[in-house]
């Protein structure tokens, strides 16, 4: 698996390029921003994109997705229940004193129970609301790695007094499904440093560690 992670944008949102190393087949998840720098990095690795996944409507998360769409030609996947928000990225570009991204489309929505395959690869999607109604994890269980976007961060959780969040929805979302996952799991989050599950279970304050 080739898996490059890098900070995009001003809001420095955690961009990945999950590659498979056979096929050369590549899933992009997040690229809020600099798709300059995520077609460098596709073509030093000799990459084709598949899918662009986002894992919620946030403008830092999806602001460059119709641009590496047009490019690529890869379709964008989200879960369709972040579309209020996606209509609002006008709203959220003003909020954040930043220029409105090119319009985006919704190719397909993504919920739980599907998979996302990228050459071998295959991602579970978990539908974990709460930070966002849509927002979305995907599990690569074959390696023990959960892209986690804005619901889990190393020491943190995602902030849920943004339009569409919701602290008890977060909640169940995290001692549901995310917890559910084995301790050694490596957890890529949407901003901020790499953990585990089991570091979180055991010191993150909000998850009563
Ligand atoms: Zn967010």
């Amino acid at each position: 698996m080739i898996h490059e992670i890098f900070p995009v944008g001003p809001l420095q949102c955690n961009c990945s390029i999950v590659g498979d190393e056979q096929t050369r087949e590549a899933m992009v998840v997040d690229p809020g921003d600099d798709i300059e720098d995520v077609l460098a990095i596709l073509q030093r690795h000799g990459l084709t994109v598949k899918q662009i996944v986002i894992t919620h409507a946030h403008i830092d998360h999806i602001g460059g997705a119709a641009k590496l769409r047009r490019v690529t030609g890869a379709p964008v996947l989200l879960n369709a229940n972040d579309q209020t928000l996606l209509k609002m990225l006008d709203v959220q570009a003003t909020w954040l004193g930043m220029r409105p991204p090119e319009h985006t489309i919704i190719d397909a929505s993504l919920t739980t129970g599907d998979k996302v395959r990228t050459g071998g690869l295959v991602a579970d999607v978990m539908h974990t609301p709460g930070h966002t109604e849509g927002s979305i994890c995907l599990y690569y269980a074959a390696e023990k790695k959960l892209i986690a976007g804005d619901t889990l961060f190393a020491g943190s959780i995602g902030r849920t007094d943004l339009p569409g969040g919701s602290y008890k929805k977060i909640m169940e979302s995290l001692h549901g499904p995310v917890l559910a996952l084995p301790d050694e799991t490596i957890v890529v989050p949407g901003h901020g440093p790499l953990t585990t599950i089991g570091d979180e279970r055991e010191t993150n304050p909000f998850l009563g560690g």
